[in-house]
């Protein structure tokens, strides 16, 4: 199926209120769920493929993202600032965490690339965290990003169904 068609599934579900429910796996048999984390990665390989980011940027444009200091030092240092400078344009300290200022982020172009991205922090590396191992640790955030990201909706409809 095409990008645009796999984008469209995921918004009429979204406004028909019509998403997978992550408890699903909460009542896995032991079986299923150590092989878990190999079939949801092939799942989200096959989706991160087939999706274009780039006509989406959903996450970039509604999210605030999250920056830790190495992220900080890299961002910094590909845009020429200080790590104080980068942090008073661009972030909040919130509890030993930064997250960026507004969204969208500041460093979304307007062709939806990132201004960044060979810098960029390592949350949107690994954004939407279906290829990342432990995937029950993280049932609650991918419940919320079923609203923002089509190859969460489609990883999981698939899974679920
Ligand atoms: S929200 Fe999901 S599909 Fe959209 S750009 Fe982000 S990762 Fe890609
Ligand atoms: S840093 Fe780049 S990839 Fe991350 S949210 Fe901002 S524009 Fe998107």
């Amino acid at each position: 199926m095409q990008s645009d068609d796999l984008i469209q599934q995921w918004k009429k579900a979204v406004s028909e209120k019509n998403l997978p429910n992550t408890d699903h796996f909460k009542t896995l048999p032991l079986a299923k769920a150590e092989k878990l984390d190999e079939e949801i990665l092939s799942l989200h390989n096959h989706y991160s493929e087939c999706i274009d980011c780039l006509s989406c940027a959903k996450c970039c444009k509604t999210t605030v993202t999250v920056f830790n200091n190495e992220d900080v030092g890299r961002a910094s240092r590909a845009l020429a600032l200080s790590r104080k400078e980068f942090i008073k344009k661009y972030l909040i300290e919130d509890q030993g965490e930064y997250t960026t200022i507004s969204t969208p982020c500041p460093f979304l172009l307007p062709d939806n690339k990132c201004g960044i991205y060979e810098a960029r922090p390592h949350a949107c590396r690994s954004f939407p965290h279906t290829g990342r191992p432990h995937f029950l640790n993280r049932l609650k955030a991918h419940q919320q990003n079923l609203r923002v990201c089509s190859i969460t909706y489609h990883v999981l409809k698939d899974y679920t169904t």
